[in-house]
């Protein structure tokens, strides 16, 4: 049609190309192996990039090829972003936490012919390679030439030094340009469901989510905001961070492997961070140490959680250290955001503890996606913050099916069922209560784990808990509560169960509670519900 808009393909190399030339001084900040801190900016980052395309190239992939990271977070992990993706490749990030036997499934189902590998990972590299011959036929070490060590890979694949072969490199005068429905992205899932799977991210997709990512209502980045993101960008894509930040220009605080609350907190204050973004776990490891030393956040004012339920007494300490933490909802097949608890006019006028007991909730629905609650007659459920159904969600961020599963294909406007179980609030916030393989069901009631987990941790003995179905022969099953104590407390099993009363319906209050050294944790920080059911609820 004559006098229509422009069109140009939504590729993930105008990102960086839009940092470079409007937000050219932008900071990348990076903290490497040895804790040197090393300072770029997105202009030189851009420049890089362009380079790692050649060196790619030159390492024999092509369009359409997967290539693999296994690094932390860093300029290098994001420089890797935007060259592989750039040049029509596909940047495979590997969860460096996974069961090398795992890893190397998933190396052999994506046939990834080059791995990127920062020098801490050198040995599990080693370790698997043998498995790889036939696949890999490169090893890059993100490290300069004086730090390379000797590594054991076998014949046929080479060894190479990152800083080398980017110093030895051509220049790459442009970004090439192509159907922005390309694949840009894989990430397997963490394969706690059977084997890993393969989500196959687009650059439309990730693009797109990355613009719904920055917006106010959710995590809300500026140029002005200094981010630092504690979220792997190996599990899924550190929540779209590395396109969303370069996009408006925020600075990007990369902790590399240093993720214990005293690094955290000197990378927070020492580099001026007011938003940091990262799964439960850690901010319950960076509260706790708060708590003891006594410290107090100079800079960081705002957390984004997600990954795994927000506890109302995690939201509650931060908001006592003048910080507002709020959580997102959504898995490696969406992206992942999906919803967010940003406030509306209806939640955002009540008080203190009101708003506490909302925060709770995984939020609402982001523009570009879609979500359903479906209740067993196949309809939506009402919206009433009370009747439970399937999760269910569409979009465009949300997989149409794994990499080659052809039988996992749906078709484009299909729900994709995410296996979780929620409830939608008069408000259009979605509550999760349990995954469905962690339903608990006691004489024809449901109880949600995710509500007792919450109420246990508010307990002032306790750090951390997990609520599991424990088989029994009057209910079918009755709700069993494990939990870690909080440093130099010792919860006593009765007490806990007390505290329950009055905060639950009496069936829901735990018949068991158990108190145990720690819980076992999956590579992305999710508690291991199977475990722990093998471990104190066994079926027979
Ligand atoms: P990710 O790797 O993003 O954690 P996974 O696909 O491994 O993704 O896991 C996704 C699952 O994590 C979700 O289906 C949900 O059960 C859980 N999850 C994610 N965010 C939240 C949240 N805010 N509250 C409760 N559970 C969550």
């Amino acid at each position: 049609m004559l006098g229509l808009m422009q069109r140009h393909e939504l590729l993930i190399s105008s990102i960086i190309q839009h940092a470079a030339r409007h937000h050219g001084e932008a900071e990348v900040v990076s903290r490497r192996d040895d804790g040197r801190i090393v300072r770029t900016t997105y202009a030189a980052l851009e420049r890089r990039a362009r380079k790692l395309m050649s060196v790619l190239r030159d390492l024999g992939v092509v369009f359409g090829d997967r290539v693999a990271t296994l690094a932390m977070n860093s300029d290098r992990h994001l420089e890797l972003y935007y060259a592989i993706s750039g040049m029509g490749a596909i940047c495979h990030t590997i969860n460096p936490r996974l069961a090398p036997a795992d890893i190397a499934f998933i190396v052999s189902h994506a046939e990834d012919g080059v791995l990127f590998v920062d020098a801490c990972f050198a040995p599990l590299v080693a370790a698997i390679a043998p498995d790889l011959a036939s696949v890999l036929r490169a090893v890059v070490v993100l490290a300069e030439p004086e730090d390379m060590k000797p590594l054991a890979l076998p014949p046929g694949m080479a060894l190479h030094c990152y800083e080398t072969l980017l110093a030895d490199a051509r220049d790459e005068p442009d970004w090439p340009v192509f159907d922005e429905n390309t694949a840009s992205g894989l990430c397997y899932t963490s394969g706690t469901t059977g084997k890993p799977k393969g989500v196959l991210y687009s650059h439309r997709s990730s693009l797109l989510h990355a613009m719904a990512v920055i917006m106010p209502d959710v995590v809300n980045l500026r140029a002005t905001t200094r981010v630092l993101p504690v979220v792997p960008m190996f599990h899924v894509n550190a929540w779209g961070l590395p396109y969303a930040a370069p996009m408006v220009g925020a600075a990007l605080i990369m902790p590399g492997r240093h993720l214990d609350p005293v690094s955290l907190l000197g990378l927070m204050d020492g580099e001026r961070v007011d938003l940091s973004v990262g799964v439960p776990t850690v901010w319950l490891a960076l509260v706790t140490h708060m708590r003891q030393s006594g410290a107090r956040f100079e800079t960081l004012r705002r957390v984004m959680s997600g990954g795994a339920a927000l506890p109302r007494v995690l939201v509650a300490a931060f908001s006592e250290l003048g910080v507002e933490a709020a959580q997102g909802w959504g898995m490696t097949e969406t992206s992942p955001v999906v919803t967010y608890n940003g406030p509306k006019p209806a939640t955002a006028t009540v008080d203190h503890e009101a708003r506490l007991d909302h925060s709770v909730k995984q939020g609402r629905v982001l523009f570009g996606a879609d979500v359903r609650v479906v209740g067993p007659d196949g309809g939506e459920t009402p919206r009433d913050g009370k009747t439970q159904g399937d999760v269910s969600c569409r979009g465009h961020w949300i997989a149409r099916g794994y990499f080659r599963l052809p039988e996992s294909e749906i078709a484009d406007d299909a729900w994709f069922p995410t296996g979780d179980v929620g409830v939608m609030d008069e408000n259009g916030y979605l509550l999760l209560t349990d995954r469905a393989k962690d339903l608990i069901k006691s004489g024809g009631e449901w109880i949600s784990s995710i509500e007792l987990e919450n109420i246990a941790v508010d307990h002032p003995d306790v750090a951390e808990a997990a609520a599991i179905a424990s088989p029994d022969e009057k209910w079918g099953e009755r709700p069993l509560l494990i939990v870690v104590p909080r440093a130099g407390h010792e919860p006593d099993p009765e007490d806990v169960r007390a505290f329950f009363s009055g905060k639950v319906a009496n069936f829901a209050i735990p018949d068991r509670v158990i108190v145990a050294e720690e819980l076992p944790h999956g590579a992305t920080g999710k508690i291991l519900k199977s475990e722990l059911r093998k471990a104190y609820a066994p079926r027979d």
